[in-house]
């Protein structure tokens, strides 16, 4: 991968488990949902870019956290409380180290992705005048395209799209372009979960720093398929979701740089977020906690970081390495199947394999798919406008995760070939 991906801040190597089968059998195991049957198959997962299954140190630090240490944090003196603020604290400290944070503090731990993006639109966004422009890409998920469409419907901003060519890249000069005078906000998709497309997004958010525009990056597929270090790219804010990354759902992170987050008004209001309160007024706690109102998901905090741990112990490098290897024969093996085509051909590429067909539609290739106890999925994977530029209602997409095999991949291929010979 290049430089301009951000993804180069880990470089591509041979994964452990690249010469070892056995390893990988071993790492297999970690996953108790891999051992089971559907359709009375063994199980093919490969819907990885809708969420990742859970190794059994996640699902037990969740399980001990339930049993022995449930307390609320932050408002107790008694044992049990501190130990779970301890916990919880010490998570916000590794995602900073994960992400290369400069503060631990600039960790606001989310619901996810989307509500990641939904809190800087409201809270950042809530500066914006009519006439503002927010700029976004055609191939962003819906996640990144509603909330900003709310914002600009709320304060007569408008929200434009850079566009992408014909093999699902980013038209660099029309981006350019479209960073004008009024551009007072960019959010970019890093890679991207319909296309697998890997943006230059280090390259982007420097033309949008030249001219003094703030970038949301949404790291949703890249933070577990690439690795992210936020100060290599710079980027002001970026959001991931803990399920794909191997965690629980209900939690996610917003990396925000410091200066900004001060600087920006809460998103919700309750407990835990405050300094004083009085009927008339209030002051606001100190970031992160001005951001994070009421009781958090305390145990979801705690099962991410046990993934996080479970992920660091492998290895990003490792694991990138793995998928790009799995992504390279998946593509060689389909591309060959009669009356298929991939939609999203860019030259840098991750994780996710998108095709279409001639004459079946999507959903047909997902349910045969499934009776062979393979996990694809079919659809426009919230990802509408990219649909509508390559004139496809939907496509389906296989999408690859650790624990994917190469044999997992000939299955794949070789169901998938049967579908086309069906339909003929
Ligand atoms: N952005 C991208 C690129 C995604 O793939 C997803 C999930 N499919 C999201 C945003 C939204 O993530 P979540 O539903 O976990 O909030």
């Amino acid at each position: 991968m290049s430089s301009g991906t951000g993804a180069a801040a880990i470089p591509i190597q041979r994964s452990p488990w690249d010469s070892d089968p056995a390893e990988l059998e071993r790492i297999r195991q970690d996953f108790p949902i891999l051992q089971r049957q559907v359709h009375g198959k063994p199980l093919v997962y490969l819907d990885n870019a809708a969420t990742t299954q859970k190794p059994q140190s996640v699902i037990d630090a969740i399980s001990r956290y339930y049993s022995l240490d449930n307390a609320n944090v932050h408002r107790g003196v008694h044992y049990l409380s501190q130990a779970a603020t301890e916990a919880y604290d010490t998570v916000r400290q590794k995602t900073g180290r994960f992400l290369n944070a400069r503060f631990p503090s600039e960790v606001i731990f989310t619901r996810g992705t989307t509500d990641g993006i939904n809190l800087v639109a409201q809270s950042y966004g809530r500066r914006l005048v009519p006439g503002d422009e927010i700029l976004i890409t055609e191939m962003e998920h819906h996640s990144n395209i509603i909330p900003w469409q709310l914002v600009a419907q709320q304060t007569g901003a408008v929200l434009r799209a850079a566009p992408m060519t014909d093999s699902g890249e980013i038209d660099l000069k029309e981006f350019e372009q479209l960073l004008g005078k009024q551009t007072r906000f960019v959010s970019l998709v890093h890679l991207s979960n319909a296309l697998g497309t890997v943006n230059p997004v280090k390259e982007m958010i420097g033309l949008a720093h030249e001219r003094g525009i703030p970038v949301l990056i949404d790291g949703a597929q890249s933070v577990p398929h690439l690795g992210v270090d936020v100060q290599d790219l710079d980027c002001d804010f970026l959001v991931f979701s803990g399920h794909k990354l191997y965690g629980p759902t209900g939690v996610g992170v917003l990396y925000g740089k410091e200066s900004l987050l001060e600087k920006m008004p809460p998103y919700q209001g309750g407990g835990g977020m405050i300094d004083t309160v009085s009927i008339e007024r209030s002051t606001w706690a100190p970031v992160p906690q001005k951001f994070e109102a009421g009781t958090p998901m305390i145990a979801e905090v705690i099962g991410l970081g046990a993934a996080l741990d479970y992920v660091h112990a492998l290895g990003l490098p490792s694991i990138a390495a793995w998928e790009h290897q799995l992504l390279t024969y998946a593509t060689q093996e389909l591309q060959q199947i009669p009356g298929l085509t991939l939609v999203g051909s860019a030259s840098e590429r991750a994780s996710v394999l998108s095709f279409v067909l001639e004459g079946i539609h999507p959903h047909d290739v997902g349910t045969v798919l499934d009776q062979a106890g393979i996990a694809i999925r079919a659809g426009h994977h919230c990802a509408q406008p990219t649909m509508q530029h390559f004139r496809v209602s939907g496509t389906a997409r296989a999408s690859f995760g650790l624990y994917n095999t190469m044999l997992e991949v000939d299955e794949l291929a070789a169901a998938v070939r049967g579908v086309a010979e069906m339909f003929i």
